[in-house]
């Protein structure tokens, strides 16, 4: 038998790795709870069929440094963590499972915080929220999307700013990947603020509305990576950022919400010699977190858009830093983040 966690690709010194599980629900899970320098940690809880175990470890690992990069960058008093459940979350749901899930976050005593994730809602939490108050994002505390495309569209501002030299955004051609809860809100406000839109999405009832609602040109999902735009705004799936789309891109700023963008880490450093600014996924689409960690902690719904508009200013002292550095963006915004939270 091989003992393998501590020797895995994405362990990272995690504080605490918890295998949960419960034999009348079925659950199987797992908690990572990577850092809680600044605070307790905080992520959300993926429930996925994951190929083997070892794929569940690996995604769990990867998550929980991510949120802890991202909080401590978004300047939230929170650490970070994640948790998956292994099953199919079109099947496999049941009260009895997340139920399951809040006692174990009991017993983890706040050390973690879960919220919703791909492949659990507001609906399950609120059965997670029967046996624990380590819970956030319910159903009744709205959506975070909205706030998630705040930051992206004030992050695509401070990207136009250093990269065009201009403060408007009028004009300006945006590719958009991507119409769902994040994508459409961002569009709008792109489309608000005088930018043209050319958009792929797999809904064509989403395109649609695009279309009539904000003028925009629809393309196929493959043929969004070789237009001719200013910023390409990646707000569906992951790594889209490789070695092929490289080539394709003809954007000079690369601003989206989609998470883990970058295919390998390297083609941080690639996008940079192909004098693309990327703003790095983990600072811009923050939005949502902070949305939701004001709301776990009680803080002041007012204050939660400034807040999210600050994603503007670190984004804007992440770019500078990088240029002066010669260094990619997505390296700098990592060591903006373990200045904070690392000691
Ligand atoms: P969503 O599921 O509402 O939207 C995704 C959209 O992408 C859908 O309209 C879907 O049809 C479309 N899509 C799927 N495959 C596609 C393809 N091949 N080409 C083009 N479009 C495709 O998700 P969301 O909540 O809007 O999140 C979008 C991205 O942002 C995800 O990567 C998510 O992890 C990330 N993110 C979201 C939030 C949030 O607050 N919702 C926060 C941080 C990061």
């Amino acid at each position: 038998m091989t003992a393998f966690i501590f020797n895995e690709l994405n362990f990272d010194n995690h504080e605490q790795v918890v295998f949960v599980s419960e034999a009348k629900s079925g659950l199987k899970g797992i908690i990572a709870v990577h850092n809680t320098n600044l605070g307790p940690a905080m992520g959300g809880c993926r429930m996925w069929n994951y190929a083997s175990e070892a794929h569940a470890i690996n995604d769990v690992l990867r998550l929980s440094r991510g949120m802890t990069y991202k909080n401590a960058v978004a300047g939230l008093p929170i650490g970070g963590g994640k948790s998956v459940i292994i099953g199919n979350p079109k099947t496999d749901k049941t009260p009895a499972l997340f139920e399951a899930l809040g006692e174990a976050l009991e017993r983890l005593a706040g050390r973690y915080i879960t919220a919703e994730d791909v492949g659990t809602s507001p609906a399950d939490m609120a059965y997670v929220a029967t046996k624990t108050g380590y819970v956030a994002g319910l159903g009744d505390s709205g959506d975070p999307s909205p706030f998630t495309a705040l930051g992206c569209f004030v992050g695509a501002q401070a990207a136009v700013k250093h990269q065009l030299k201009r403060d408007s955004m009028e004009g300006l051609v945006v590719a958009l990947q991507g119409l769902g809860h994040v994508g459409y809100d961002y569009a709008r406000r792109l489309h608000a603020a005088g930018a043209k839109l050319i958009v792929a999405d797999i809904d064509e009832a989403a395109l649609e509305r695009a279309r009539t609602e904000l003028g925009a040109e629809i393309v196929s999902t493959s043929a969004i990576y070789d237009v001719q735009a200013d910023i390409y705004a990646p707000c569906a799936l992951g790594a889209t950022l490789n070695p092929d789309t490289l080539d394709r891109l003809k954007v000079k700023i690369v601003a989206g919400a989609a998470n883990n963008q970058l295919a390998t880490a390297d083609v941080g450093d690639l996008l940079r010699q192909k004098g693309v600014l990327y703003a790095p996924d983990f600072v811009i689409n923050a939005g949502g977190i902070i949305k939701v960690c004001y709301e776990y902690l009680n803080k002041p719904q007012a204050d939660v858009e400034a807040h999210v508009r600050e994603i503007g200013d670190t984004l804007a002292e992440v770019f500078t830093r990088a240029d002066r550095e010669g260094r990619s963006t997505s390296v700098v915004a990592d060591e903006v983040a373990e200045a904070r939270f690392k000691r």
